[in-house]
């Protein structure tokens, strides 16, 4: 949204095509706390309503669609949409990425019955029940903290015996008597009749099986870049992320990377901003002609 908004800010016309909901992902969280000039923090979906007034304000104009492909026409590049194709002269990538899943027995059947991936919107469900958080990122150690605010307590399911979240999150978590951390432990299945009873563990360090009960788990593993947004256009990593150059331009002229879809990307919302920033002048310069000298 803000490639959008500095775009239609240089006077290009400019399409934002979204699938769901402009801010995606970002509307689930529950208070962002490291967006610069929110000193207090904000909720995720006020910033992406926010933002997303911003862009319409400045001229952008919001398109609903599920973008399939994005293929070339001579100087043109044309984005495959189920709401239509839309031709322009450059495209600016900002697909962003899905949650990962932990691929274990259990996951599929209970999800929307216990697993979950939106604490915000699932944590009140558990008020005075025990829940589960797997992972030791930054997601998993934010959404503990929500969970929190609800269940009577959260088991931190962490397979090493260090968080890898920043030192914020990981004092917070510590110092939260309502979060254990179960150290060096994987979940191996996810157990229940029709909704979450438990799960059963191996620690990592001991090979010992376990079992703990609780009504809810939510994953946070790690993100996987919806890279898949460019099959036939451009090369991804092995990661599938877009290798890009400091001005966000992938290896075909006109295309440009953003965000979390991009190669080396920090994964932060500022710096996801800043990308579409960068890749909007980008490609103003590109269709105007102007060099960056
Ligand atoms: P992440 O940093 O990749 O962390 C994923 C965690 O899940 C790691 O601790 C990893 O363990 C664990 N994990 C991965 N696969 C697993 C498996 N199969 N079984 C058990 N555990 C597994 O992902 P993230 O926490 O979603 O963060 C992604 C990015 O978003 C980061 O750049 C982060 O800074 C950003 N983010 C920022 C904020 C914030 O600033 N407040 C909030 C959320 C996300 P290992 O440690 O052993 O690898």
């Amino acid at each position: 949204m803000t490639a959008g908004m500095y775009a239609a800010r240089h006077g290009l016309r400019t399409g934002i095509i979204e699938r769901m909901m402009g801010g995606a992902s970002i509307i689930n969280v529950e208070k962002v706390e490291n967006f610069p000039g929110f000193s207090e923090g904000i909720m995720g979906a006020d910033l992406a309503a926010m933002t997303q007034e911003q862009a319409m304000t400045s001229g952008a104009e919001f398109v609903m669609g599920e973008v399939s492909g994005i293929s070339t026409s001579g100087d043109y590049r044309i984005v495959s949409a189920d709401s239509g194709d839309l031709q322009a002269k450059t495209v600016i990538v900002a697909a962003g990425s899905t949650l990962r899943l932990l691929g274990i027995p259990g996951e599929d059947e209970f999800t929307g019955r216990g697993v979950s991936q939106c604490a915000t919107c699932d944590g009140p469900l558990y008020s005075g029940e025990v829940v589960g958080v797997v992972g030791g990122g930054d997601s998993a150690t934010d959404e503990a903290l929500v969970l929190a605010q609800y269940a009577d307590r959260v088991l931190l399911f962490h397979r090493r015996d260090e968080l890898r979240a920043q030192r914020e999150l990981v004092d917070r978590v510590l110092a939260e008597p309502k979060i254990e951390v179960v150290w060096s432990t994987v979940i191996e299945e996810v157990l229940g009749e029709n909704t979450v009873s438990g799960v059963s563990t191996t620690n990592m360090a001991t090979g010992e099986k376990g079992a703990r009960e609780l009504s809810g788990l939510f994953v946070y593993v790690g993100l996987a870049p919806n890279g898949n947004i460019v099959d036939g256009l451009l090369e991804t990593d092995g990661g599938d992320h877009i290798p890009v150059n400091i001005s966000m331009e992938t290896a075909l002229p006109g295309v440009y990377a953003v965000g979390d879809i991009r190669q080396h990307s920090s994964s932060q919302l500022v710096s996801a901003a800043g990308d579409g920033a960068t890749a909007a002048i980008a490609a103003f310069r590109y269709i105007s002609g102007r060099s960056w000298d």
